[in-house]
C-alpha cells in the first residue's frame, strides 16, 4: 500500500461494490434493472465506504481526466507490450498481491473462474461463459506499475459533465475538467444519442481488455467486457443521452453479466486443476494462441 494505492488490491474495489448493490436480485430480476432500484441499494450507495475505499475514490474522480485518458489510451491500446495467451495471461493476473487475508480472499484465477462457472451452471452458452472467465484480464495493467485508480473502479464518460450519481461525486470538484467550459456541460464534446462507441470512458481494466479481444467476441461479450465497471449507467441508468438504441439493445447483456461478478464470490473456491482442461479447450474454440497486449 502506498499514496497511489490505498486499498490492499483492486478486489477491494469489487468487495466495497456487493456492499453498495447488494444481493437482492436474481438473475432473472436482473433484467428489469431500471424498474426495480431498490431502496436498500440506495441506503448502501450513501453509506460509508471503508477509509482505504474511500481514499481510492478520491484520486479515481481527482485524475481520471479528459487528458489523462487520452494519454492512457496512446500509450496502452497500440497493443505492443507482451504476446501472451489467455491461459497465459490468467496465471499473470494471478501474480498480483493483495494484502487482505489470502485465506477468505479469492485469487484471481478463482475470482474469473467461480464468475464463468456460475455462468455455465445456469446453462448460458459458450461464448458467455468464456466472457466470464477473462472478463478482469484487464487489470494487469496493475502488474505494468499501474495505479489502483487507472484500473479498477467504477467507469464514466469524460469531456461531460460527471453524473451526480456516481458515487463520492462530490470528489470530482477536485478534477480539473470539473468546471471546463465544455466539459461540464451535459454532453460536453459528444453528440446527444452519439453511441457510446464515440464516448470516451473513464481508464481502466475494462476498456483496455475491450481493445485486446473484441475481434474474437460476439458484440454481445464485447459490451459485457467494455461496460462491467460502467455502474452509473448499467445500475443507475446515468448517461441516458449520450446512449444509441444499439447501446440499450445491448446494456441488458451488461446487466445480465453483472451478478455474476459481483455474487459469485462467496460459493466454494473452484478447483483449478480439475477446471482447466474444459477452459483450455474453449479458450481455444475463440481465441488464437497468442493476443497482442
Ligand atoms: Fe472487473
Ligand atoms: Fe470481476
Amino acid at each position: 500500500m502506498d499514496e497511489q494505492n490505498p486499498m490492499s488490491g483492486p478486489d477491494q474495489w469489487e468487495s466495497d461494490l456487493s456492499r453498495r448493490y447488494p444481493a437482492a436480485r436474481t438473475e432473472a430480476a436482473a433484467d428489469h434493472s431500471e424498474a426495480d432500484h431498490s431502496e436498500r441499494a440506495f441506503r448502501n450507495h450513501e453509506a460509508e465506504a471503508r477509509p482505504s475505499v474511500k481514499a481510492f475514490y478520491r484520486l479515481n474522480h481527482q485524475y481520471q481526466t479528459v487528458d489523462f485518458v487520452r494519454r492512457k489510451r496512446d500509450e496502452f491500446l497500440s497493443l505492443d507490450r507482451q504476446r501472451m495467451g489467455i491461459w497465459e495471461a490468467m496465471e499473470f493476473l494471478n501474480t498480483l498481491v493483495d494484502d487482505s487475508d489470502p485465506d477468505t480472499e479469492l485469487s484471481q484465477i478463482e475470482h474469473l473462474l467461480q464468475a464463468a462457472e456460475a455462468i455455465r451452471a445456469d446453462g448460458h452458452p459458450r461464448w458467455f461463459i468464456l466472457t466470464g472467465l477473462i472478463h478482469d484480464l484487464g487489470k494487469i495493467l496493475c502488474l505494468f506499475g499501474e495505479p489502483q485508480w487507472a484500473v479498477v473502479g467504477d467507469t464514466f464518460p469524460v469531456g461531460c459533465a460527471f453524473s451526480s450519481s456516481i458515487v463520492y461525486h462530490d470528489f470530482f470538484r477536485l478534477n480539473s475538467d470539473w468546471d471546463h467550459p465544455v466539459y461540464s456541460t451535459q454532453s460536453g464534446i459528444y453528440e446527444p444519442q452519439a453511441g457510446l462507441d464515440h464516448v470516451m470512458m473513464s481508464w481502466g481494466h475494462d476498456e483496455y481488455l475491450y481493445h485486446v479481444t473484441k475481434t474474437y467476441l460476439p458484440p454481445e461479450a464485447q459490451y459485457m467486457i467494455r461496460y462491467h465497471s460502467f455502474y452509473p449507467g448499467h445500475r443507475e441508468n446515468a448517461y441516458q443521452h449520450l446512449f444509441s438504441d444499439q447501446d440499450r439493445r445491448l446494456f441488458q447483456w451488461v446487466r445480465k453479466f453483472n451478478p455474476y461478478d459481483l455474487y459469485s464470490k462467496s460459493d466454494a473456491r473452484p478447483d483449478v486443476e480439475s477446471l482447466k482442461p474444459f477452459y483450455r479447450e474453449l479458450i481455444d474454440e475463440f481465441f488464437p494462441p497468442e493476443l497482442a497486449w
